[in-house]
């Protein structure tokens, strides 16, 4: 009946867009005693569905243990880890996934389709799996602190778009917030906030607690998104040296930065003791997230005050470096190998590749693509986040002073139109895992502003993420995107909706 109607609306909607997408006759308009039904596999996403799609659709549902509900998850073979099918008519919805990701994302986009019409869904056939399995957004909590509260709803909103990645910036220069039991002194001065540009009569000590960060890790976890913390080293490291002066080359007193850019003092390369606790705070990160992946930074690292150093130069030495440059390399090999010994696998920024990491290490390209292309080269397993015009939503939204952003501008049209295998031939293709926008948090002070600046820039990369590249166009996606923002509306999302560029 609403079939004409809903042919007007291309993809019902849908951000990512789908693989393949066909209308059928009619709506799926539930009513409230409606069943859900799944799989054994899929038990812990049917429980994820029965609140949102009670929330989107506006009816109670009711879980059936035993045969199969109106909504009906089944598992089959062959659809992949991330990949479902689903098809919607009147009478009722029937999915089909082989994992328990692809059966979340089967419920997410009836999800997504019920938050975009409202209360029913158009019946439809839908063929889908991701182009890519790192599909991510940063957040940094340091320049500003996020409530546990805004962390978990933007996991959901992420989710929403399919994407499968949480990087966890979580120190900096201006503040270190996590937690370390044997190291009690990082949360009592490393974790103090100041701000004397605006609130200069405050100062506050802010760091998540060990029960935040286990909430955070299971409430991805139920949403199919992996978390990766991040823990600064060499560089970026003015908040550790303010509970550990005696970590960095020249003493002294330091405290948690105010300012923005890049500080000349670095943890010392030629300090032991710096690398036992350098192994305390691993090992507590492995205890406090269990999942393959952390983030050792890597970025900006001067080398001035190593190159001074008498600790510094000893090291040097000992290890037949030529200068004080090659520390960076021979830090980071150090840090990489820490990280091995405990399991896990080392993520750094694309500073790394210079200091001949072993290839294990994935690469974040954020200078330019071209860095992704040349870590790819040595042999790196790269994510693709460009700062040029792309991947940093930190960007105004568009060249105006009454836009909120700084250090360029990145339209929704820039974000959308990277391409992440630009400029990758086909033997090196291959190690691109995948693209992730990052919201760097110096002019954001709350989540508000931070949904302002990711929406719907963040949309757009997560299509690039999912959608394979023979169906992704801009007129497309702007044409789908007022509908798609019925769905954010519908969740009190806050976003730019300004000219598209
Ligand atoms: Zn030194």
């Amino acid at each position: 009946m609403a079939k004409s109607q809903d042919v007007e609306i291309p993809d019902a909607g849908l951000i990512p867009r789908p693989r393949n997408f066909a209308y059928l006759t009619g709506v799926f308009k539930p009513r409230t005693g409606v069943s859900i039904s799944v799989d054994p596999a899929f038990a812990a996403e049917a429980i994820w569905a029965l609140s949102v799609l009670e929330s989107a659709f506006t009816v109670r549902f009711t879980l059936k243990a035993t045969g199969k509900g109106t909504i009906h998850v089944a598992q089959v073979p062959g659809l992949g880890a991330e990949g479902y099918r689903l098809t919607i008519k009147p009478a009722g919805v029937r999915a089909e996934a082989s994992e328990p990701a692809g059966a979340f994302y089967a419920l997410q986009t009836l999800r997504a389709l019920a938050l975009i019409y409202g209360d029913r869904a158009p019946a439809c056939q839908i063929e889908d799996e991701p182009r890519f399995p790192w599909r991510g957004y940063m957040l940094d909590t340091v320049r500003n602190f996020f409530e546990p509260s805004f962390i978990k709803r933007f996991i959901d909103l992420a989710a929403l778009h399919k994407l499968n990645r949480f990087h966890w910036h979580l120190t900096d220069d201006q503040g270190w917030r996590m937690p370390v039991r044997s190291h009690p002194e990082l949360a009592d001065t490393a974790a103090r906030k100041i701000d004397r540009r605006y609130l200069p009569h405050v100062e506050r000590t802010l760091v998540y607690s060990e029960a935040t960060i286990t909430e955070v890790v299971a409430y991805a976890a139920e949403r199919h998104v992996l978390v990766i913390p991040e823990i600064e080293m060499p560089g970026h490291v003015t908040a550790l040296l303010s509970a550990h002066p005696e970590f960095s080359c020249v003493g002294g007193e330091f405290e948690p930065e105010d300012r923005f850019g890049i500080f000349p003092d670095v943890l010392c390369a030629g300090s032991d003791k710096a690398f036992d606790f350098i192994g305390d705070v691993l090992s507590e990160t492995t205890r406090l997230f269990p999942g393959p992946f952390i983030h050792f930074g890597g970025d900006e690292v001067p080398i001035e005050r190593w190159a001074a150093c008498p600790r510094c130069q000893a090291r040097i030495d000992a290890e037949g470096l030529p200068d004080a440059t090659a520390l960076r390399g021979w830090f980071t090999r150090r840090v990489t190998a820490m990280l091995m010994e405990r399991n896990r696998r080392a993520v750094g920024w694309d500073e790394v590749v210079e200091g001949a990491v072993p290839s294990e290490v994935v690469v974040m390209a954020w200078r330019s693509a071209e860095r992704g292309a040349a870590a790819a080269r040595a042999g790196h397993d790269v994510v693709m986040c460009p700062s040029t015009k792309a991947c940093y939503l930190d960007h105004k939204h568009l060249d105006s002073a009454e836009e909120p952003g700084h250090l360029g501008v990145s339209t929704v049209r820039d974000s959308y139109s990277f391409e992440p295998l630009a400029g990758f031939d086909v033997a090196i293709a291959p190690h691109v895992l995948g693209i992730q926008g990052n919201l760097w948090t110096e002019l954001m002070y709350f989540g508000r502003q931070v949904e302002y600046m990711a929406f719907p820039r963040l949309s757009a990369l997560s299509e690039t993420g999912w959608t394979p590249e023979g169906r992704k166009t801009f007129e497309g996606f702007s044409k789908r995107l007022p509908y798609w923002g019925r769905a954010l509306d519908r969740l009190d999302v806050a976003r730019y909706r300004g000219p598209l560029g």
